[in-house]
């Protein structure tokens, strides 16, 4: 298909040397644009980048696209980089949004026009726009999912009179990314009345989004944690039910570690309700093969469409539409927002959601690669 997955095939080395504007000639056409992306251990980044470089070269633009292998100094040279060859605009998903607060300066001071991409950039005046998914929406979706896993709310959203109690482990992920947060509180906007009212039991006690982040959203972390947890909190003959995780990578190390302890395979046998984020090709297999239950699918070609559109506007001398402008204050200032809406996937529209918008192909979601 034309989704996630096709990664392209320079996505792997980018030096940043085989795209300059000079060889090219692009500063004089459309301009360089330089997009700096997290990581590709996560498939959605890559997906992300070459998407937006898809999009920005259709534009007319020169793309300079970099991955920094979760690395913040390698993400601070790349931007580095990125402002010396004379971008005319930056788009960057920053891996620790507090950290790049100099080459912004650096841009500023040159006049280039930095958007940040789905993870917001703190503590810098220097950030003009923002493009991303409602990810206080997303965290309300991955608690809603735990609650139809459970029994909880049937699929329409509406009480059943499944009373519970039901033990829950939360997960929530890397701290120095915003975006963690407004998940997490998004989900515990739904969960914390169960919780307040016996329904939901939270019995190793952590509930604190320090007590439960991830650091760089690692699966082995995630896979660890939970290990810890079974063999701290369910020693004594208790099952955990349902697990809130916030990304896909984290589900499936959650999951290895429930299996290891003889939990499933799958939750008919008795695997706990494990949520998920980014509706990544091998989770999605495994919620069509009843392992875990949901994902939260992220059109990321929109995301990358609207970055473009918000580029465009920039370099034409306008200002990007806004569709929020209350709520992504990073510290400085409140950025001028575009939010996206995400779904809720789970077994039964797989088909509807990912299959038929071309995200992902059948084969792609029978074989999980
Ligand atoms: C993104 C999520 C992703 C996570 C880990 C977040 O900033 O919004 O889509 O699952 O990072 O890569």
């Amino acid at each position: 298909g034309e989704g996630a997955g096709d990664t392209g095939t320079d996505t792997g080395t980018d030096t940043g040397t085989e795209e300059t504007a000079e060889e090219e000639g692009g500063a004089e056409e459309g301009g360089l644009i330089g997009v700096a992306m997290p990581t590709q251990t996560s498939e959605r980044w890559i997906a992300d980048g070459e998407a937006v470089k898809a999009g920005l070269e259709e534009a007319g633009y020169e793309v300079d696209l970099q991955f920094a292998g979760d690395d913040i100094p390698v993400q601070q040279q790349q931007i580095d980089q990125m402002i010396t060859k004379g971008a005319a605009a930056l788009i960057i998903a920053a891996i620790d949004g507090t950290a790049i607060s100099g080459q912004l300066e650096a841009a500023a001071a040159a006049g280039i026009p930095v958007i940040s991409y789905d993870r917001l950039i703190r503590d810098s005046e220097n950030v003009d726009f923002y493009v991303t998914f409602d990810n206080y929406q997303v965290g309300v979706q991955q608690a809603t999912s735990l609650l139809v896993g459970l029994g909880i709310m049937d699929a329409e959203g509406n009480e059943t009179d499944v009373a519970g109690p039901f033990n829950i482990e939360l997960f929530a992920g890397s701290l120095d990314d915003n975006n963690a947060f407004f998940f997490f509180e998004g989900a515990m906007s739904i969960l914390q009345p169960y919780i307040d009212s016996g329904v939901l039991v939270v019995k190793s006690g952590q509930t604190d989004i320090e007590q439960v982040a991830t650091l760089r959203w690692q699966q082995e972390t995630a896979q660890k944690r939970m290990e810890d947890l079974l063999t701290s909190t369910y020693n004594d003959g208790s099952k955990v039910n349902g697990v809130l995780s916030p990304y896909d990578g984290l589900s499936r190390g959650i999951i290895t570690a429930l299996q290891n302890a003889g939990y499933g395979p799958g939750i008919d046998a008795g695997m706990p309700i494990v949520t998920g984020q980014d509706a990544e090709i091998a989770s999605v297999k495994l919620i069509a093969d009843g392992v875990q239950f949901s994902t939260i699918f992220k059109d990321t070609r929109k995301l990358a469409a609207q970055a473009v559109v918000a580029a465009e506007a920039y370099l034409a001398g306008e200002e990007p539409e806004a569709n929020d402008t209350e709520t992504y204050d990073n510290g400085v200032k409140v950025v001028p927002s575009y939010l996206l809406e995400s779904d809720i996937v789970y077994a039964d529209n797989i088909t509807e959601l990912l299959v038929d918008s071309g995200y992902w192909s059948e084969a792609e979601v029978e074989s999980g690669v």
